[in-house]
Formats: C-alpha cells, structure tokens, sequence
C-alpha cells in the first residue's frame, strides 16, 4: 500500500515527471498541494515532498529552520548521487593518450567560457561514440541534431559483429580506459537497431561497461525494454533515458511500468505540455522560425524556470537575455563513428550558429574499410590534432568572444561570461596583442615581431601570450579556415623559423 505522506523515492520521481509535463496538473497543484489523485491513476500526495518542487515554499521552511522531510531527504539524496555519478563519468572520460587529452582539455575550457561553467557541466565530453543506423525513425520537430530520415541499419552479422569487437577492441586501445563510456547512439535511436542488446553485450564483454540507452521510442518498446533495463542494470549501467515526446506515450510508459522499474530510467518529458526547454539548435530553429506558437511557448518556459528564484517581472528579463544564447546538445568531445557509414568524425560541442547549425563543431572526418584499418584511421586522426599554435597560424578569437582594451589589457566576453586579461607592467603587450588578434589577419610570427618593436618585450613572451590564449580554447580552430586549418602541416615549428613574407617589423608597423 502506497504511503502518501511518505513516499518513496520512485514515487516522488514518478510525481515530478507528472508535475513537469502535464501543464493542467501542474496547476493543480500550484493550486492545492494537498490533492491525492494524479494523472493516469496514480495516487500522490504533492504535499509530502513539496520543498522538492517548491523554491518559495523551500525558501521559507528554511528561514523558519525548518529541515528537509525523510521524504525529501532521500529524493535529494537521490539527486546527488546521479550528479556525482555525472562527475564521476565526466572525469573518467580523460582520455589516457596525451594528444587527445590535451585536445579534450581545450575544448572544455571553450566550451566553458562560450556556456559558462554550470551549462558546461552537463556535457560529459566523452571521448568516443558509436552510431548503428543512419538517420533516425522519429523524426522529432526538435531534433537538434536534424537527424535524417532512417535509412540504414547496422544488422548484427557474423561480419559486423567482428567489425564491432575490432572497432571497440581499437577504441580502448587508442584512447584508453575512458572509451567504456561511450554508447552506441548519436543522432541516432538505439532501439531502431533491433539488434541493440547484442551490440551491448559485446560492448560490456570488451569495455566492461554495459552502454547507456537514451530513447524515444520506449512506448512502442515496453517488452523489449522490460529485458534490457535489469540487463543493463546488472551490468553496471545506472542510467538509462526515455524521451517523451507526447502525453500519451507517458501515459503508456506509466501504464507499462511501475514508479519502481523506472526508478533508474530519467524520463525526459519533451512534449509541448511540458516544463522542459528544447535546445536551440538544429530543427527546433527551424520549427521555432516557421511558428511563432512555439518560439513564445519556448520563450515562456525559460520565465517560468526563472520564476522559481525571481518575480515575473525580473524572469521576464533574465529570459529576453537568454533568448540569444545558442544550444547544443553535443556530449562529444572526441571521435564521433557510424559504423554503417564507416565514417569517423572528430567533434565537439559548440552553441549552434551559421557555420554549426548542429551546435557540434566536425574538426577533422575520415572514412575506414575494416576492422583492420580503423586503429591506423583513428590513430592517423589523432596524430592530425594540433596541440599548440603554429608560427604560420593566424590567431583569431573566437567568434563567440567579443573584444574589449582595458587599462592593463584586454577583455573577452561571451554570452555567458566575462574574462580579462590583464597584468600590470605588461599592458603594452597585452593590448597591442590582444588587439592584433582581434584584427585577424597577422600570423603568430608577425604578432610576436610586431608586439617586440612597438614595446621591446622579447617574442618568446607573446608567444607564451599566444600559446597560453590556444591552450585556453579562445582562439578560433575552424576547419574551414584555410590559414589556420586544423590540419597540421608539418608539425609546430620554432619561434626562430620566421615567416618569409615579413621583411622587417619595422616596416610593417609604419606602413600600417
Ligand atoms: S531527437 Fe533523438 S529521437 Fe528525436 S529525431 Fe533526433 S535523434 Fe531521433
């Protein structure tokens, strides 16, 4: 018998995916937190764990003292852990190979000064990912991966089965411990793949690890996934997701499985009933272009995740803020492979814009034949990965930073953050090389030349200035940009090795 007054925490889970994506029962328990009967038959009392859902009501119990419920406790208690457990993998995704590691850490750091830290936090960066389909069967209006229309599917053969085992044999090889946190979806469903389960199992045997499942066809899947979740349980995995895109698939999913079977399974409510933001990336901007319905729906939940610690008023603007800020729902920072396509993409996350309208930076891309070639192929592509500024290169800031001179320095600001760079007794250096790199058009080896006669500060100073400024993922690395590529081109060279087409620094200072 369900106690009301003290639920547990599947039920007190199973109240929120109620309460976050069904509007007219959150409204009624705005309005009455006492009701016991909820959608789809199910019996809470919101009440009992109302400091869970309540920012106000929590505010108050704790200026009057008042601690949390045993209720309570143990769902935040249950929050935690998942956040540790998000930790936990992050921080074993740090690849074991330098290359990549030093890349990973770079594209953090850029990632962190373009979302701020908190957004960044819920990218995993995982190092490797797999892909068993091209394209997607559900065709969600949200999308922001705009994943095509399913096509093709990777059969679990005799064939690709060794293609399998070869490839993930690979992955631990090249990249270490950390490829056991990879899964074998993308812009993909795993469940398209009837075939998923074998996959994982191989998967488990080699990385030790059985693969996350995040799907939004669970409702067509209830049998299938009634095996797979204690399967994937047992095997380690401790978070599995189901999308839900409409009311009525939750309805089924609820009907399907008791608040305890899904304990472990975050159900993602995407429908349009719910609290939950979409990213802004992919075709949501393209749905949100063509309705003005859902761009305001949108825009109207963001005041509402506001108005949990603001008035109306102040929501209202902190979300006019936001509207600008770019999604992306990007986990990569590493190597993306379809394994139908025999492709591999070197990827990371990056608010969706013209040139990445994905909200997924694509560095560098290869195709493989085999199992036999694809560590050459993976290994090939790391060893493309530039781990410092070359002298030839032309630094450019970030297209998401902007530019600022301050009094000891310079300034760079993105959608989220603020950073200066400022020292006194070198702001001569600081702002004319900031301001250099601003211009974005003077290699590295001109800047240091230059930034030498205008301040006499040696070159190897800027250099480290340059260096420093890559390593902390500022400057643009656009594959498209011929002059900088990404692509080495024999490798970094020494400050020493001048560019030819500088004749003398002088010179070009005053022709300026
Ligand atoms: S959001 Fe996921 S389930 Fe929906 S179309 Fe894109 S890849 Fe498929």
């Amino acid at each position: 018998m369900q106690e009301l007054d003290n639920p547990t925490v599947a039920e007190t889970k199973r109240f929120l995916e109620l309460y976050t994506g069904i509007q007219s029962y959150k409204q009624e328990v705005d309005a009455n937190c006492n009701i016991t009967e909820a959608p789809f038959g199910f019996r809470f009392k919101p009440s009992s764990v109302r400091a869970i859902y309540d920012a106000d009501y929590l505010l108050s119990q704790q200026e009057k003292g008042i601690e949390l419920n045993p209720a309570e406790k143990a769902y935040r208690e249950f929050c935690n852990q998942k956040i540790r457990w998000r930790h936990r993998i992050r921080h074993e995704c740090i690849p074991a190979d330098k290359i990549l590691r030093v890349w990973r850490e770079r594209q953090i750091k850029r990632a962190k000064f373009e979302f701020g830290a908190e957004r960044d936090d819920y990218f995993i960066h995982v190092p490797l990912m797999f892909e068993l389909a091209e394209g997607c069967s559900v065709g969600c209006w949200f999308c922001a991966f705009s994943a095509s229309k399913l096509s093709k599917l990777l059969p679990y053969s005799v064939e690709n089965a060794n293609l399998w085992r070869g490839v993930l044999k690979a992955g631990i090889d090249v990249i270490g411990p950390a490829a056991r946190w990879s899964t074998d979806y993308f812009a993909t469903d795993p469940l398209d793949n009837p075939d998923h389960e074998k996959f994982c199992r191989d998967f488990h045997e080699i990385m030790g690890m059985w693969p996350q499942t995040t799907t939004a066809i669970a409702h067509k899947n209830i049998e299938r996934l009634k095996g797979l979740l204690p399967e994937s349980r047992e095997a380690g995995c401790r978070v599995n997701r189901f999308s839900v895109i409409t009311t009525k698939n939750l309805e089924k999913i609820h009907n399907s499985f008791t608040a305890e079977e899904l304990r472990d399974v975050e159900i993602i409510a995407q429908s349009q009933d719910s609290t939950f933001m979409k990213a802004k990336a992919g075709r949501y901007i393209d749905s949100a272009k063509k309705s003005k319905k859902i761009e305001n729906r949108e825009a109207e939940k963001t005041v509402i995740a506001f108005e949990d610690t603001h008035s109306r008023e102040e929501a209202t603007k902190l979300a006019a803020e936001m509207e600008d800020q770019a999604g992306s729902i990007c986990c990569v920072s590493g190597f993306l492979v379809n394994m139908v396509e025999k492709t591999i993409k070197l990827i990371s996350p990056v608010g969706a814009d013209e040139r990445w309208p994905l909200g997924m930076i694509v560095y560098d891309q290869a195709d493989f034949k085999d199992e036999k070639d694809f560590p050459e192929v993976l290994q090939m592509m790391q060893n493309r990965i530039k781990l410092r500024l070359d002298v030839n290169d032309i630094p450019r800031f970030s297209t998401k930073a902007e530019f600022q001179l301050l009094e000891h320095g310079f300034q760079l600001k993105s959608a989220a953050i603020k950073i200066s760079f400022t020292q006194e007794g070198y702001a001569d250096v600081l702002r004319y090389v900031g301001e250099l790199i601003n211009e974005g058009v003077k290699s590295a080896n001109e800047i240091c030349l230059l930034t030498f006669y205008k301040t006499s500060k040696p070159m190897q100073l800027t250099m480290g200035i340059l260096q420093e400024l890559f390593k902390g993922g500022y400057l643009d690395e656009d594959p498209k940009t011929p002059s900088q590529g990404y692509y080495k081109n024999g490798g970094p060279q020494m400050i020493g090795e001048l560019n030819e087409k500088v004749k003398t620094a002088k010179e070009m200072i005053y022709s300026e």
